[in-house]
């Protein structure tokens, strides 16, 4: 948390916090969440990419600027339904959705966001 008075208080009691047993659990239960979200992820752009191709989806220009896009997905449970968003506006969205998320969970090792990627399409 950036605006929280005192961060190595904070990273000291989230060690402690994983070193026992409910903290080993909610651990390993968030990394199911995220090989779970990872599979979806895989699944939803391969959707996207046949949509594509059969012409089920159309490419369409940045949703906030014209540019050309990549599809991101809001929600990865519906692979088809996608914003698209230019490099730039994607990665926006996906900082601003990093920071949302920052503010309602517990954070993991900071700078640490494993397999985070911009790779998209
Ligand atoms: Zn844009
Ligand atoms: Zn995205």
């Amino acid at each position: 948390m950036r605006n929280r008075a005192n961060p190595e208080n904070c990273r000291a009691l989230n060690r402690k916090y994983l070193a026992t047993d409910k903290g080993k659990a909610a651990r390993q239960r968030a990394q199911e969440r995220y090989r779970a979200k990872h599979r979806l992820k895989l699944i939803a752009h391969g959707k996207v990419a046949y949509a594509i191709k059969t012409g089920e989806l159309l490419r369409q220009p940045c949703w906030a600027c014209g540019e050309i896009a990549q599809a991101h997905h809001p929600d990865y449970s519906r692979p088809l339904d996608v914003v698209w968003l230019c490099d730039k506006h994607h990665k926006e969205v996906h900082a601003m959705e990093r920071d949302l998320r920052s503010q309602s969970h517990v954070n993991t090792k900071p700078g640490n966001t494993p397999g985070f990627s911009f790779q998209e399409q």
